[in-house]
């Protein structure tokens, strides 16, 4: 009790100003700080969190000291009405009365029932050459337990009613002996028919800050970083574990363009970088144009004159990375949903049997595949205009209502800007095609889109994929995005937003051996990275050895099957396109086949065990009322790993009856009841690139 009087008292003194121009606000549990100062005319922020020390004399009280994860960074952005990143001056400081609270229902994510809260700063800024127009620029924080976000806000004060943003000051300094687990961005117009960025690249992994990115356009969101032990602790004090920092993006609209972040400089500061010239074909600006706030002098009221939110996630283990919220719970459902969306899992033949299989007789293989395995769709894949025609399509669209399978149909999102050649093409640019196209999909009951190839980041496709998403809900229609950018905030904003590539995903795996071996480390990578901030559609759970349509032909597969079945639960996607083929119905053991008939797409929950990027991992999700663990080992040796069920609670341990296990050859997988000790213990031995599943 004592304790919790200490923190609410250092919650209220935090939110007085330490002088007038230095703030620093703690978050709900007094745990998590940020500290904005006002300087010079320059705006910059620092965040950390607090760390309970223990006295050497054990009679002494306790103290918190801070233990600083973003050092001193700048903010500010650069306007077409002024530099909003110098001479800045304080016009007002808006803090709401209390925490504000976010509870909301996600149907597609983490968890369903969403409930957080933060502590808020609005700091109201002017700057003298802003004067003539009247614009103000807002700079919004929030404060959660073991987040961080933010965004501007420019506001309308004089006759000017838009502003064009061509920069901003935004950065990130970290201490220098931080390492990296990030991405970095393509060039423009390379890879497969000039098709890139699609945030499909090599990660670098847990390498210093200050490595160069591959192409010299920084690295894409989100962004991990490790900060070790014995990190630059200006306050004096030591954490007694490595941290964790995870750095995005989420809010972003047709009314900004993507953004990602730079090189950092030799003294760890990492900026917001804009898109590249070259993205969309060249065409369309590198910044972002939009309307003014009303001139209302409040940072909460309404939606106009927004920059995107950046976010900090950050603490002494890895735990917040993965169970983050923070990207839906700062955004707001910009519409409603036109009918009750559902997850899917779907067969898709492209994935093995590639190009020649989009053609009629094939795909009626695949949505028969998809009947017996008692999933809800089957996504017919590109090429499907030129090899299986209009008339075609409309005869499988009724196959699969036969068959009570819902078609998903995949589009080219061009448009100016690519060569891919695949079709349907120049249905997805245009809003009055797009809408004809729209209409003769939901006629033929098809469940949802997959648009592939888009420009890159600029406001010009940004402002895309919201027309896409926005048509498509007019007619009940979900969409996947391939070729593509990050999500951002996307599963809230959009309600029949369904999931993004975004990722090198399964494809490579056919593509590549040195993919194949690569496998694992993936697989045990994004659930801390990609998909801990935005639905990922991977197109995983490949049970064939060889990847290729004829037996004994292509890659060799390095996973355990269970591996692969573990991934369906590790990777969050509320529409899954697995890689089963029709063979896997045969040839594989029947209680792996049946794991694949009931494994769900959307949870209610999600908790972190353990793990670490690239290594392993073990996570457990909810459904209902059933619990889904996967502990997954990417490492070349032996892991033993010790699950306490306990942690999920007590009548959790009781409800989980199957182990699923590779087996000590680690090539036989099996399925056994699920044995534990008094205390809800089981011991799981993991082979390299081996899983196991409790369920
Ligand atoms: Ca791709």
């Amino acid at each position: 009790m004592k304790r919790l009087l200490t923190l609410a008292a250092l919650v209220a003194a935090a939110l007085s100003p330490v002088s007038a121009q230095d703030y620093r606000i703690l978050s709900p549990d007094g745990l998590t700080y940020l500290s904005v100062s006002l300087k010079d005319g320059r705006l910059s922020y620092s965040a950390g969190y607090r760390t309970v020390v223990q006295p050497k004399k054990k009679s002494a009280p306790k103290d918190t000291l801070d233990v600083p994860i973003l050092l001193d960074s700048p903010l500010g952005v650069y306007t077409n009405v002024a530099d909003f990143s110098k001479e800045l001056t304080l016009v007002e400081t808006q803090r709401p009365d209390a925490p504000i609270k976010h509870s909301y229902h996600l149907r597609q994510g983490k968890k369903s029932e969403m409930n957080s809260e933060e502590n808020g700063l609005g700091l109201v800024l002017t700057t003298p050459n802003a004067k003539k127009s009247g614009v103000r620029m807002t700079v919004q924080f929030s404060v959660f337990n073991n987040n961080i976000a933010y965004r501007y806000r420019f506001l309308q004060g004089g006759e000017a009613g838009s502003i064009v943003v061509t920069g901003e000051a935004t950065g990130f300094r970290l201490p220098t002996d931080a390492t990296a687990f990030i991405c970095p961005q393509s060039d423009a117009q390379i890879g497969w028919k000039r098709t890139k960025p699609s945030y499909e690249e090599y990660y670098i992994w847990d390498e210093p800050i200050t490595t160069r990115s591959q192409y010299g356009h920084g690295w894409t969101f989100p962004c991990l970083f490790c900060i070790p032990s014995s990190g630059t602790m200006s306050s004096g004090a030591s954490a007694a574990h490595d941290s964790w920092l995870l750095i995005s993006e989420t809010g972003t609209t047709g009314d900004y363009c993507g953004t990602h972040l730079s090189d950092a400089t030799p003294d760890g500061l990492f900026t917001i970088a804009f898109p590249m010239e070259g993205e969309n074909n060249g065409f369309g600006s590198t910044g972002a144009q939009f309307g003014l706030g009303n001139g209302q002098t409040n940072a909460y009221d309404d939606h106009a004159g927004f920059t995107p939110w950046r976010t900090l996630t950050f603490g002494s283990s890895l735990k917040p990375i993965v169970e983050t919220t923070v990207t839906w719970d700062v955004v707001d459902q910009l519409y409603e949903p036109s009918i009750n969306y559902q997850g899917s899992r779907n067969t898709w033949s492209w994935i093995l049997w590639q190009d020649e299989s989009i053609n009629y007789d094939d795909q009626v293989q695949f949505i028969e595949l998809a009947a017996a395995l008692g999933w809800e769709g089957c996504l017919i894949d590109g090429g499907w205009y030129e090899h299986i025609g209009r008339a075609g399509m409309e005869k499988l669209f009724a196959y699969c209502r036969q068959k009570g399978v819902r078609p998903w149909v995949w589009y080219n999102s061009n448009g100016g800007w690519n060569d891919a050649p695949q079709c349907a093409r120049q249905a997805m640019h245009n809003p009055i095609v797009r809408k004809q196209e729209m209409r003769w999909l939901r006629d033929g009951g098809v469940a949802g889109i997959k648009v592939d190839f888009f420009g890159g980041d600029k406001q010009e496709t940004l402002r895309l994929y919201e027309a896409i998403l926005s048509d498509a809900n007019d007619y009940g229609i979900q969409v996947i995005f391939h070729g593509c950018t990050l999500p951002r905030g996307w599963e809230r904003m959009y309600p029949n937003y369904c999931g993004s590539e975004a990722v090198l995903a399964s494809e490579n795996l056919y593509f590549g051996q040195a993919f194949c071996d690569m496998e694992a480390r993936h697989a045990t990578l994004h659930p801390f990275v990609r998909n801990a901030v935005g639905s990922m559609e991977y197109g995983g759970t490949v049970l064939q050895r060889r990847l290729h349509r004829e037996p004994g032909k292509g890659n060799t597969r390095r996973t355990s099957d269970i591996f692969e079945l573990a991934t369906a639960i590790a990777f969050q996607c509320s529409g899954q396109n697995f890689a089963l083929t029709p063979r896997n119905l045969t040839e594989q053991p029947q209680f792996e086949i049946d794991f694949m008939r009931q494994v769900p797409t959307t949870w209610d929950e999600t908790r972190f065990i353990d793990g670490y990027p690239g290594k392993y991992i073990v996570l457990a999700r909810r459904h209902d009322d059933r619990w889904y663990i996967a502990a997954m080992n990417a490492e070349a040796t032996l892991k033993t790993i010790t699950l306490d069920l306990s942690v999920l609670g007590d009548s959790v341990a009781k409800s989980l009856t199957t182990l699923l296990h590779d087996g000590a050859d680690g090539q036989t997988p099996q399925q056994s009841p699920l044995k534990t000790d008094k205390r809800g213990r089981v011991q799981l031995t993991l082979q390299p690139q081996c899983a196991a599943i409790v369920y």
